[in-house]
């Protein structure tokens, strides 16, 4: 790594070459580490010195090759957890706040978030309090379910000058699309589950930091809160960032296309998106300003939301797709599509959230038109 940083190469390249230095053989793809403990040097004199890995719940070699990666990627240490809820206790825990100011957003932040009040009497606050001293500001961008981009630079201008912390959960745009720390992010968090994984079969956190000290601060709390990845997602993630700037770059683009296809249509007179549908939301139609630009050079996320005329045709539309899964999640290859009701109980009934994968951009948009034509009426 030391020789590769010196080339100033890209994502992409990075993402391929980051971590080969760590590689303990000849093999061209990582081998699969499966041990929970390690060898002790056979030299006694070499005991209690530094060792490699002692134990996988502190580190081990996929989830250390995998964190390596991820460092290179998001432009800061970074430290992986078992899921993205568990990096997000870990920033509580780490940050102890007296008061989290928070977007809305995804719902299950809020019950971590929740479950961390009810055990420290932190205060829960909307976005808009002025922060003060001591307190963490949570940016959730772009937001969950509607895809629509919050400003970093203006709530950490405002937070710094309080001395509160800034903490932003990236997941809807993993890089390339945007680098919260170009915008004064103090903690840049994913869902690793999302785009890292990519491919619907892994459940992980990420959490990064600008230095190694507080990493490694955050590695010593992930012993005792216990919530560390394991090895075989671990091994997975490490496949699945070698294609990231390439699904992530496509999804996002297809995203776009689709979220202004759906835009146009509404203003068309009598068509079938106009029958059925009644807002669509994504950072793409959002009037954002420079900037949007600025803080989302690489593209905007791959989700986006609609609004249809009625909750009938909000839970009846997935079953009229062939291409589009109806599940919930979001960020892998697979294009899917959720009646949020399902997941989220508090949000509006008629509400679709759309997940973009890497197929052909020209087939989802008329599996989906076929979908708006069978719930014309309901
Ligand atoms: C999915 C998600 C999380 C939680 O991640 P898990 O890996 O499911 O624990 C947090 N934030 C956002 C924005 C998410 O989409």
């Amino acid at each position: 790594m030391s020789n590769l940083k010196d080339l100033n190469l890209s994502l992409s390249t990075l993402a391929i070459h980051a971590d080969e230095h760590l590689a303990p053989c000849t093999d061209i793809a990582p081998p699969l580490h499966v041990s929970t403990n390690f060898r002790y040097p056979s030299d006694p004199s070499l005991l209690g010195g530094p060792m490699p890995h002692i134990y996988s719940r502190d580190s081990a070699p996929s989830t250390s090759r995998l964190e390596t990666t991820l460092a290179s990627l998001l432009g800061g240490e970074t430290v992986v957890y078992s899921s993205g809820l568990a990096a997000f206790h870990a920033l509580l825990v780490n940050a102890h706040p007296k008061r989290l100011l928070i977007t809305e957003g995804y719902h299950g932040c809020h019950g971590t978030a929740a479950l961390f009040s009810k055990l420290t009497g932190m205060a829960i606050l909307p976005l808009s309090t002025p922060p003060q001293e001591g307190d963490l500001v949570h940016i959730e961008t772009p937001i969950n379910p509607t895809g629509i981009a919050t400003n970093i630079e203006e709530y950490a201008e405002r937070a710094h000058a309080a001395g509160a912390l800034v903490s932003v959960d990236a997941t809807f745009a993993p890089p390339p699309l945007q680098d919260p720390f170009a915008h004064a992010a103090d903690y840049v968090m994913h869902s690793g589950s999302k785009y890292f994984g990519g491919h619907s079969d892994m459940l992980a956190g990420t959490l990064s930091v600008r230095s190694k000290e507080l990493a490694d601060k955050l590695r010593g709390e992930r012993l005792y809160l216990g919530a560390t990845m394991g090895n075989m997602e671990a091994w997975l993630g490490l496949r699945s960032l070698k294609t990231l700037e390439l699904r992530v770059t496509r999804q996002s683009a297809s995203a776009s296309v689709l979220a202004g296809w759906i835009k146009a249509q509404l203003a068309v007179e009598g068509s079938v998106v106009q029958q059925t549908v009644k807002e669509v939301t994504h950072a793409s139609l959002q009037d954002g300003g420079e900037w949007l630009q600025r803080q989302m050079p690489g593209g905007f996320g791959p989700v986006f939301s609609l609004v249809l005329k009625s909750e009938e045709m909000a839970k009846t539309l997935p079953s009229k797709l062939l291409l589009w899964g109806h599940a919930t999640s979001l960020g892998c290859v697979e294009s899917l599509i959720e009646w949020r009701g399902m997941t989220d109980t508090g949000c509006d009934k008629r509400l679709l959230r759309l997940s973009i994968g890497v197929e052909d951009v020209g087939d989802l948009r008329r599996d989906l038109e076929r979908g708006f034509e069978g719930v014309v009426g309901l």
